[in-house]
């Protein structure tokens, strides 16, 4: 067993309680220590990460959070895996921009169903200024008065429009990495690995939380995977939210044949994620639909401690409300955020 791998367990093993949970957490990972701790095996793997997570979160509560495309398709950006681009042949560009009202609507629906975090997604490259930074402005102040964490997800913003958003009481926002430094350009072009750390560095700036996670399935390695939980860990203080994402080939996207990502490597991707990121909530996201209840149930025992719950997940289906109740009741989790 390398020694990176012997570091790792130890260090995870002599967790029990939250108090210990500082001595563990840092921000120096090697790629090598963490591929280490994804392609060990994988009963070792998940004994690792429930001794952080029983330590992390103490009678294991999920997180439901519901998400909310405002502004669906006809976006710049050319992500390989993404229906909403403008560069792909699936571009799902058509449906208006919704307004301040029916956003909150749907808002109040989905704390009605149990919901604790509302997510709010525009497809742009960046947030545009005027009117409808404006309205995304009134969704967050009215998203926050029905006691609600706010999410915003809109791609670049300026240190102006952070500033703004922190102070409607945005709870976080959201900026993934995707993938690796290496197979990023494999993914997107029009926007670099760099501008996404400076989003991330601008976000951290104005005070607003961080949700900051990730995709497989694209074709990436091992070394790969390891390498955007190592972008994200070495992370000072670590995103508080990462949502880990199994790619959705979605037809008229480059990336439509891809084969589906077996759940036992999200599991390890979860599992991993949780000793790196103690006290981060893990977040299952994109891909859960294609998972049988017991995976998502393994999921769930790696690490993860939120799930997307009812409406629809951006533009790919999430699963029903009372499947969600049922599988988290079976699983024997609470439900609190
Ligand atoms: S920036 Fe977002 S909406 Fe735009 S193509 Fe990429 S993933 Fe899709």
């Amino acid at each position: 067993m390398p020694c990176s791998t012997t570091r790792a367990a130890s260090a995870a093993l002599v967790v029990s309680n939250p108090a210990e949970l500082a001595l563990i957490t840092r921000h120096d990972w090697s790629r090598s220590e963490i591929q280490a701790l994804l392609e060990q095996p994988l009963m070792e793997l998940l004994w690792q990460a429930q001794q952080v997570h029983r330590a992390a979160n103490p009678g294991y509560h999920v997180q439901l959070a519901s998400l909310l495309s405002v502004k669906t398709g006809g976006c710049e950006e050319d992500c390989a895996y993404c229906p909403q681009s403008l560069h792909n042949s699936s571009d799902v560009a058509g449906r208006p921009e919704l307004e301040v009202e029916p956003v909150l609507e749907r808002a109040r629906a989905a704390k009605q169903a149990g919901a604790h975090r509302f997510c709010m997604g525009w497809a742009w490259r960046e947030i545009r200024d005027g009117a409808p930074f404006e309205a995304m402005l009134q969704m967050v102040r009215g998203v926050r008065e029905l006691g609600l964490e706010a999410c915003v997800t809109a791609g670049m913003l300026s240190d102006s429009q952070a500033e703004r958003l922190a102070e409607a009481g945005l709870t976080a926002y959201n900026h993934n990495l995707d993938t690796s430094p290496e197979h990023y350009d494999r993914i997107i072009t029009t926007r670099t690995y760099q501008e996404r750390l400076e989003t991330l560095a601008r976000v951290r700036r104005s005070g607003i939380t961080l949700c900051c996670g990730g995709i497989i399935g694209m074709g990436e390695t091992d070394a790969d995977r390891a390498g955007l939980l190592q972008v994200l860990a070495n992370l000072d203080p670590h995103p508080e939210s990462v949502p880990i994402n199994a790619l959705v080939a979605v037809e008229g996207t480059p990336l439509e044949d891809l084969p589906p990502v077996d759940p036992l490597e999200l599991v390890r991707m979860v599992a991993t994620a949780r000793i790196l990121m103690p006290q981060a909530r893990v977040r299952l996201s994109a891909g859960r639909e294609q998972l049988g209840r017991e995976s998502q149930i393994l999921c769930l025992l790696a690490g993860a401690d939120s799930i997307f719950y009812g409406d629809t997940l951006l533009t790919t289906s999430n699963p029903a409300v009372d499947a969600d109740r049922e599988l988290l009741a079976a699983a024997g989790v609470q439900v609190g955020g």
